[in-house]
């Protein structure tokens, strides 16, 4: 049984990240810029900004801090983001959500360039995502289809079950699965809370995404023997962090499984600096 490291392999991707940002700024090309906008207090988002903040420097990104008060107005806000739509030097732009009561995020995630748009939330992006053309991906999803790559975990022709059906998590990973390559070409069942035989459907599966955020709710009964199971979930019990899958049960029957904490978590952050260095390699090529 395989344990898949997402804290190595974030670790791994910053370093090759750093790598490639310090030979081209030693070459005298700028480094890349992440503008990082926080409205308001919350505490949870606050840590979240410093995680990434505190990525970007490790990798030799350039943050660009905005923190701004809770009574913030929307006009300002699109302002702020107007403003760095046209920085030369911001290659992403993240809008840390949620917003403060009286914003409206959706508007906001609209004002954002899409070709800046490092958090691939824009309406322009997900479109693209759809389509199958390039443009940047939701970080969790990107950051499970890493996994599987750098794992060389094919998905090709097995049967792939999505548990959660989210805008940011699991609509985009079921798109990414049922895309063609290697690392697609699944065929791929979404579920959700009014599906009506989960286990059955969990069971069916070769590949099993759990992004559900419901403690150990998926147990080894319903998962078949050898199957790979990534577990999106994070969830704060009283004894600690967990998953969505019991992982002493699902463990017991998977052939490889991503721990909670230490699997997908650690990715997230690491692909919205793939895609920052990703922009930047555009704008600067
Ligand atoms: P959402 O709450 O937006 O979505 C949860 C999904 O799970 C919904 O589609 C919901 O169904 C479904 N669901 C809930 N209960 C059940 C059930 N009993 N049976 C079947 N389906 C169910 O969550 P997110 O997608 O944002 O996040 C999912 C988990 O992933 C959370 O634990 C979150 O903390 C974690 N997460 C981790 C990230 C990381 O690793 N960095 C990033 C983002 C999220 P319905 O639509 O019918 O309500």
């Amino acid at each position: 049984m395989i344990v898949i490291d997402g804290k190595k392999t974030a670790q791994d991707i910053r370093a090759e990240l750093a790598a490639e940002v310090s030979a081209a700024t030693a070459a005298g090309r700028r480094a890349p810029g992440l503008a990082v906008i926080l409205v308001g207090e919350d505490p949870a988002s606050q840590v979240y900004v410093r995680n990434k903040e505190k990525g970007c420097a490790e990798a030799g990104i350039a943050s660009f801090a905005y923190r701004l008060p809770a009574d913030t107005k929307q006009q300002d806000l699109l302002q702020l983001i107007e403003e760095c739509n046209s920085r030369p030097d911001v290659d992403g732009i993240l809008l840390q959500l949620p917003l403060p009561k009286g914003l409206d995020a959706q508007a906001c995630l609209l004002a954002i360039d899409p070709a800046k748009d490092v958090d691939g939330f824009h309406p322009e992006n997900v479109g693209r995502l759809s389509l199958g053309l390039p443009g940047f991906v939701s970080c969790t999803p990107a950051g499970v289809m890493e996994l599987l790559r750098r794992y060389n975990l094919s998905t090709r022709g097995k049967k792939a079950v999505v548990v959660g059906r989210s805008d940011i998590v699991g609509k985009p990973l079921a798109l990414l699965l049922t895309r063609s390559g290697e690392f697609g070409d699944a065929t791929v069942t979404i579920c959700h809370s009014r599906t009506p035989d989960l286990a059955a459907e969990c069971r069916s599966a070769d590949f099993l995404f759990l992004a559900i955020g419901r403690p150990r709710l998926i147990t080894g009964d319903m998962v078949r023997q050898g199957a790979v199971v990534i577990d999106v979930g994070i969830n704060r019990t009283s004894d600690g962090l967990c998953g969505d899958a019991d992982y002493e049960s699902v463990s017991a029957k998977a052939s490889a499984i991503t721990p909670v904490p230490g699997g997908v978590g650690p990715m997230t952050i690491a692909m919205l600096l793939m895609n920052t260095v990703q922009s930047w390699r555009q704008r600067t090529a």
